[in-house]
């Protein structure tokens, strides 16, 4: 059987558990032997990182260098211009040719404002969606059109990810991180103990680095 291949895109600015935790027991769950995490450019309109790109993708292979599960690919963060996840899926199938299982990894927020993403009706047509919990974030769209489309796509087999090429969502029962970056910044700011929100190598590296001061 062909092996299912899952991309996990992101700022990480900066990686934390919130981020690996849920991955690590969805791989379990699913039969999933790696991730590709993929950090991306901002586009310019949004605020921009506070961490440089090579400090997160630092902070990154700091997060990942004793989880085989995982491994870096830099791919946006060398383009010179942000790039467009249905994009960045489109040249992945062309890759891997039309018979590959593909999947993007999401939590629960993206998945909210997943239909404001650009050209998000074909990222499906390029990979399935594997969706994690988030603590505070619902589990149904607001708009009854977003959910029928949602309704459409959902399986709750793993064997249809490793068995079709793209096209399903599931969704994860991950448990909950209530852990983001935003709040992992803030806390720094203020001197407040961050070391359960994040692997110590992460942490030390941003001390060093004087970064989110
Ligand atoms: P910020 O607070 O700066 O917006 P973030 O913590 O949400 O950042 P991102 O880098 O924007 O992190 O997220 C990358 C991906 O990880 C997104 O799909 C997001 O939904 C998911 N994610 C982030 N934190 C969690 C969490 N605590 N639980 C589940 N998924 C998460």
């Amino acid at each position: 059987m062909t092996v299912l291949k899952a991309l996990y895109g992101g700022t990480f600015d900066p990686v934390h558990y919130g981020h690996l935790r849920p991955v690590e027991v969805l791989a379990n769950l699913i039969g999933l032997s790696r991730v590709i995490v993929m950090p991306n450019n901002v586009p310019p309109h949004r605020p921009q990182p506070e961490a440089t790109s090579a400090q997160r993708m630092h902070m990154l292979a700091l997060a990942i260098a004793d989880k085989p599960l995982f491994t870096l690919d830099e791919r946006e963060l060398k383009r010179p211009t942000p790039s467009y996840t249905s994009e960045t899926l489109k040249a992945w199938r062309s890759e891997q040719g039309p018979a590959q299982p593909l999947a993007f990894i999401i939590g629960q927020d993206s998945l909210l404002n997943f239909p404001s993403w650009h050209d998000y009706a074909s990222i499906l047509d390029n990979a399935h969606l594997l969706v994690c919990r988030r603590p505070g974030y619902p589990l149904t769209m607001k708009d009854p059109a977003h959910q029928a489309w949602l309704d459409d796509h959902l399986t709750h087999s793993a064997d249809d990810l490793h068995r079709l090429p793209a096209g399903k969502i599931y969704l994860a029962e991950t448990p909950w991180f209530d852990i983001s970056a935003t709040l992992i910044r803030e806390r720094l700011q203020r001197g407040e103990p961050c070391a359960e929100m994040m692997p110590a190598s992460v942490l030390a590296y941003i001390e060093e680095q004087g970064l989110y001061r």
